[in-house]
């Protein structure tokens, strides 16, 4: 059974089709700079010699069309037909309160997806249109839909309720919804069948520190808490993004520097984070160099970054009342041995002992604390494609 998983941006699209039986990749790409010039796929099939599809692709459905021929072509293909796609796994950012888990997707479904869209302008509307386009190609594949948010819903309302008046929650759904859930999911799964337990037994911090970063209390393999909320600004301090801060700053900024709602959202979601401190890159591996390098901003953005880290596994501790696991996954999570190192130090005495010699790995699965440390730190490469394509198996 192959299953198509399908993850649109507003101006790109990544895919994998995955071999289920051996949940094996057989082919994957991306397409970049839909609907502006200079559109390109970059296709692979496992095995052979990667191409670039350089055309002109107006919207999702262009590109799409121009994914299935590279998947069925003679020459750079993974299948004979299309008829060997069994199902179609689709990525949508937000799914409200309206869907705790994955879901086949129908036209009662598509109606629920439109009405998530005001909670996420600029995510939703282009996993519909990849959804849509879908269809429109392939009508008689079933289609999943698998929620970035579906995770999280497991949160009690004490974690989700912002201090506001509750008529804003009721009205509008102002609440914390939480964000990469698909990645937090996987990553705490494999956590449990790496340290040979029962998910439902233990406490795991997941660390999911990307360009986009979180962190999630997973308690009996449900998220219990989780550091983005309403939208995925909120927590960490992310690569543009500022994450948490005084909200007194915004009005206090859009008086000073005469900024409008537009401008304001675009300063808090790209030109914050460690790029605005640093004012060197949004880039860990810039940031790195610059800092060893000496530039004293950028060892500021790294410290700002790793302190937020570790006041979130702080409180998470808390509010389970301890953690048998830390996991560390995404671009920095999985690469930076040295992040990993800082948000590390100093917690000896509580129990998490990171092992210098173990630690110095990247992109490999791996217990990087030492043999005595009674809480285990892990790196867990994530897999939200694998995940996806689980759930559409299982649904469709
Ligand atoms: P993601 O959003 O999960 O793809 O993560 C992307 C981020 O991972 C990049 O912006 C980099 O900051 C970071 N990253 C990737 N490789 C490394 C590395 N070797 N060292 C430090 N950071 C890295």
């Amino acid at each position: 059974m192959n299953i198509l998983v399908i993850n649109c941006g507003s101006s790109s699209l990544k895919y994998q089709l995955i071999d289920m039986n051996e949940e094996k990749v057989l082919a994957k790409g991306l397409a970049e700079r839909i609907g502006i010039e200079g559109s390109r796929i970059k296709h692979k099939t496992t095995g052979k010699e990667e191409v670039i599809i350089e055309k002109p692709m107006s919207n999702h459905k262009v590109v799409l069309e121009l994914v299935l021929n590279a998947l069925v072509d003679p020459e750079h293909g993974a299948i004979k037909s299309m008829d060997e796609i069994s199902a179609v796994g689709h990525r949508v950012v937000h799914g409200g309160e309206k869907f705790a888990s994955s879901v086949k997707i129908d036209d009662k479904v598509m109606k629920a997806l439109n009405e998530c869209v005001e909670l996420a302008p600029l995510h939703n509307p282009p996993n519909i249109m990849g959804i849509e386009a879908c269809k429109e190609l392939m009508p008689n594949t079933p289609m999943v839909g698998v929620f970035d948010t579906a995770f999280h819903q497991t949160m009690p309302n004490s974690n989700y309720i912002y201090p506001l008046p509750y008529e804003l929650y009721e009205k509008y759904g102002i609440r914390k919804y939480g964000f990469h859930g698909t990645s937090h999911k996987y990553v705490s799964k494999r956590t449990a069948e790496i340290l040979k337990k029962d998910i439902k037994d233990l406490k795991i911090i997941t660390c999911h520190l990307g360009n986009g970063a979180s962190i999630c209390a997973v308690q009996n393999g449900q998220s219990v808490d989780t550091s983005m909320g309403f939208t995925p600004l909120e927590g960490l301090a992310m690569g543009t993004r500022s994450g948490d801060m005084d909200p007194a700053i915004i009005p206090f900024v859009m008086e000073k520097e005469k900024l409008s709602l537009e401008e304001v959202n675009n300063l808090l979601n790209k030109k914050s984070g460690v790029l605005g401190i640093s004012g060197v890159s949004s880039d860990f591996r810039d940031i790195e160099e610059a800092a060893q390098n000496g530039n004293k901003r950028a060892k500021l953005a790294l410290d700002v970054f790793v302190n937020r880290v570790k006041k979130y596994i702080g409180a998470y501790m808390m509010l389970m009342g301890g953690v048998d696991a830390i996991v560390f996954t995404a671009g920095i999570g999985e690469n930076s041995v040295e992040i990993r190192e800082m948000v590390c130090s100093g917690l000896e005495g509580l129990n998490i002992e990171l092992d210098a010699e173990k630690n110095k790995i990247r992109g490999k699965e791996a217990i990087v604390s030492k043999d005595s440390s009674k809480v285990k730190i892990l790196v867990v490469p994530t897999n939200e494609e694998l995940m996806i394509a689980r759930d559409t198996k299982e649904l469709a």
